[in-house]
């Protein structure tokens, strides 16, 4: 248990914060408000943690990582801060002692959904690895009023509905108003010289002030708290009006509309470039507050600017914050006077980049028309850093001018910011070995070959804190039992494990561990779809967002095949099977959320037909996010991982059923092949293309879906019950445009481009070893125990010792709580 941690007091101050809060004695209150209480008196046990850390900090002076990220999918925090202070225990009594139920107060939070998919959750795992390692770190992002929409399902499609997280307050969050930083926006560079140098001002521009709120990030059982730092908007104090503004009422009251614009809501797209000009001012927004900030930090208690990278380093989430490498510029040439020289040897010794696709579809590219105009100052630096790129890859391939089209920063009227992030960083990495490989080998070749020393990989992961103690506690307890509790922080020894596999009796355990895992879900589908699933079917299930590229189609597909042998044969001998489905499809991606009105179709067909006895079930749990995961992962029994080779760079989910004991149906794509290493692809399931098949296919053609629709019966005829009314009989043309993704373009190329008919044999061939193996009940937990065993690689705590070994080079803090400790005694 927590050190700080008593009894008494928490219970104390649970009910002083129910009267303080809700003028309410504690037995009045409703569970929301109860929850509202609780989340206030675990906040007062971490508030003091925080304080020391941040102490221990500055006393060490010790270098900060700044995570830059537009997105942190950190899922719900009561529970996970209990956790973290070791507490769950005497928290759960406490309130049961005042009549809640920890779960029942739990649930009562609203998810802060700051973020789309993979990409925000990384952030999230990253910060809980980083408290949990020690070291000091700050994640920075915005603080959107709305986050993630509300998935609701209504006909069978999505709706989007606000997600309006802030309405009660968040009890966690601090806000830092003497910390507010201004960021300006548009006007006009003006250049004085000063009979030494050209300075450069930008004049009649608009501003907001930036202002922080800060979430404590907290350490599993180490007083360690780190900050996530999250960006508000408002507008500026009308007396900070620049001159050229004063008396200018309309101006004034375009600035109040920018800071109540920007930070409005979060885009929904996940993997897919929008090119919007508020995005980019968000991105500008929260960059240039957070590297302000940290200058200013810095300049607290150093001063020469020159040391800023021994003591700061900005790790940049994909591309979205790549403005950062020319607003340091910009801090450091037009406030600090450096040269452009030593400007940019700080620079791109203090940014580092993480690519996360190689998709066209998402490459960030803006237009320097709306870049320029605002982004004034800014471009002038891209402009020259792009100038100076240029002129060193002349020098370097003389006789090749091929490559600076293909290399420019600025081409084509666009600045290609996955460019100006590897230009100004001094490490680029992927996330899992083969999408680092075919970034040097492909995508980013030229890159590569340029610049090799840049190049390097770290493999995703999770936090087994979230994905496991916390979302599967039975599973979590069983372990502990087997091997101790020091995978909780050290995930490597739950390798142990592997002997227990061969173990009947622990076989035993582990598949009773699942079945009450899966009624556990089960009772969550029958409140939330109605539709009344067996524990005892295989649990298969495809949860992440919606992208064609992910596939889910080919997975629907397949159940309409299925379906058909069974109408065919109601005899037919098969395991009986739940497929579950979740995702969330971008508000305008209009093919992606027919896919989810299909997959709904299907659903209400076969799970309403009597004569097939049950065998095949379809749900579709609506709006998914880390609160449901958690519970979906600990009740799999098959994880659908089956992107189209070389689209996924890692994928995370994947790893978290793994974690849980599922077994893996999947493509040789992103981390999957990393997990078949580890766990051997007998206790897998793997089907389909090879990525240099893909890939070979995109370069040279020769694929023709026409061939397999007019070879393989079995997919025509699917197919041909996308158009001809048998899942939409009151609208025969519903599906018709994902019937013509499939086949029905003029030109053959344009069609499945995520060969879908091609791997569909071989995808439905592994479904069926699935069905045979799971018959072996022995060999079946063996496998799944193994899939648990061999999972230590996948924790985030790994990925972030690489990214300080290789990257960051931070140092470890430790806090002890003096006033803690003198509690105790
Ligand atoms: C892990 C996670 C993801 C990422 O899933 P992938 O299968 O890797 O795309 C998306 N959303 C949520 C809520 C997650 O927890």
């Amino acid at each position: 248990m927590y050190q700080g941690f008593d009894k008494e007091t928490f219970k104390k101050s649970v009910i002083a914060n129910a009267r303080n809060l809700f003028r309410k004695t504690i037995d009045e209150v409703t569970p929301a408000q109860a929850y509202q209480a609780v989340a206030y008196a675990v906040k007062d046990v971490i508030i003091d943690e925080w304080i020391a850390t941040q102490k221990e900090i500055l006393k060490q002076d010790s270098k900060k990582l700044y995570y830059l990220s537009m997105e942190f999918l950190v899922g719900r925090y009561l529970g996970n801060n209990i956790i973290s202070i070791c507490a769950q225990k005497e928290v759960r009594e406490v309130l049961e002692e005042l009549g809640f139920d920890l779960n029942v107060i739990e649930d009562q939070e609203r998810d802060p959904a700051l973020g789309n998919g993979g990409l925000g959750r990384l952030a999230a795992c990253f910060l809980d690895s980083l408290a949990t390692l020690g070291y000091p770190a700050y994640g920075c992002g915005i603080r959107y009023r709305y986050g993630m929409f509300k998935q609701k399902i209504k006909d069978g499609f999505q709706v989007e509905v606000p997600d309006e997280w802030l309405k009660d307050g968040y009890p966690f969050e601090v806000r830092r108003a003497e910390y507010a930083t201004e960021v300006k926006f548009g006007g006009y560079v003006d250049i004085q010289w000063d009979g030494h140098k050209n300075n450069f001002v930008q004049k009649g521009y608009q501003s907001v002030m930036a202002v922080p709120y800060d979430l404590p990030v907290v350490g599993y059982g180490n007083n360690v708290v780190d900050t996530l730092r999250i960006w508000d908007a408002q507008p500026v104090d009308s007396f900070n009006l620049s001159e050229f503004d004063r008396g200018n009422y309309n101006r004034a009251v375009e600035q109040e509309n920018l800071a109540k614009n920007l930070v409005e809501v979060l885009y929904p797209n996940d993997n897919h470039y929008a090119g919007k000009e508020l995005r980019l001012k968000q991105q500008y927004f929260f960059i240039s507050a957070s590297v302000q900030l940290a200058i200013r930090k810095f300049k607290e208690n150093h001063n020469n600017i020159f040391e800023l990278p021994d003591k700061v380093v900005f790790q940049m989430n994909d591309t979205h914050p790549t403005v950062a490498v020319p607003e340091l510029m910009r801090i450091l040439m037009d406030e600090e006077g450096l040269s452009w020289e030593e400007a940019w040897d700080i620079t791109t010794r203090t940014c580092a980049y993480t690519n996360h696709t190689i998709m066209a579809e998402a490459l960030e590219k803006w237009p320097i028309e709306l870049f320029s105009r605002l982004l004034p100052r800014i471009y002038q630096i891209v402009e020259e850093i792009n100038r100076r790129f240029v002129a060193e890859i002349q020098k370097k391939y003389p006789n090749d001018p091929g490559r600076v089209s293909r290399m420019a920063v600025i081409h084509d009227g666009q600045v290609r910011m996955a460019y100006m992030a590897i230009v100004g960083s001094f490490s680029v990495n992927g996330v899992a070995r083969l999408h680092t490989e075919i970034l040097e080998k492909q995508e980013l070749r030229d890159f590569y070959e340029m610049m090799p020393q840049k190049f390097n990989n770290k493999t995703n992961g999770i936090t087994q804190r979230r994905f496991l103690l916390h979302g599967d506690p039975l599973l979590a307890d069983w372990v502990t039992e087997k091997v101790g509790d020091d995978w909780i922080t050290n995930l490597s020894h739950i390798e142990k494990l592997a002997v227990y596999a061969d173990d009947k009796k622990c076989q035993q355990e582990f598949m009773n561990i699942k079945y009450r895992n899966k009624v556990r879900l089960a009772k969550y589908i029958k409140e939330h779809n109605g539709i009344d699933v067996d524990p005892r079917s295989i649990f298969d299930v495809q949860v992440k967002r919606l992208h064609e590229y992910k596939r889910q189609l080919m997975n629907i597909l397949h159940v309409m095949y299925l379906y058909n042998k069974l109408k065919d044969n109601p005899n037919m001998d098969m395991v009986p099977r739940t497929f579950i489905f979740g995702a969330k499809a971008a508000a305008g991606y209009k093919r992606a959320k027919l896919t989810i009105k299909l997959i709904n179709s299907v659903a209400d067909v076969i799970n309403n037909d009597k004569s097939i006895g049950g065998k095949i079930k379809v749900v579709f749990i609506e709006d998914y996010r880390v609160s449901n995961a958690e519970m979906i992962f600990a009740a799999a029994d098959v994880s659908e991982q089956i992107s189209t080779a070389s689209k996924e760079a890692s994928g995370t989910g994947n790893m978290k059923f793994m974690l849980n004991g599922a077994l893996t149906l999947g493509t040789m794509d992103g981390a999957n092949v990393e997990i078949v290493e580890e766990v051997g692809k007998d206790n897998a399931f793997i089907f389909g293309m090879s990525s240099d098949e893909v890939i070979g296919y995109e370069k040279n053609g020769g694929y023709n879906p026409m061939d397999i629709f007019n070879n393989d019966q079995d997919i025509r005829r699917v197919l041909m019950q996308l158009i001809n009314g048998y899942y939409a009989p009151q609208d025969t043309e519903l599906f018709r445009d994902i019937y013509n993704s499939l086949l029905n373009t003029k030109s053959s190329d344009k069609a499945d481009t995520y060969f879908i008919l091609k791997d569909f044999r071989s995808y439905a061939e592994a479904h069926e070893r699935i069905d045979q193996a799971y018959r072996d009940e022995s060999w079946w937990a063996k496998a799944a125990i193994l899939n648990v065993a061999h999972s230590g690689k996948f924790t985030s705590d790994r990925t972030i010792e690489e990214y300080v070994r290789d990257i960051w080079h931070l140092s470890k803090i430790h806090v002890s709580l003096d006033k803690a400790a003198a509690d105790q005694e």
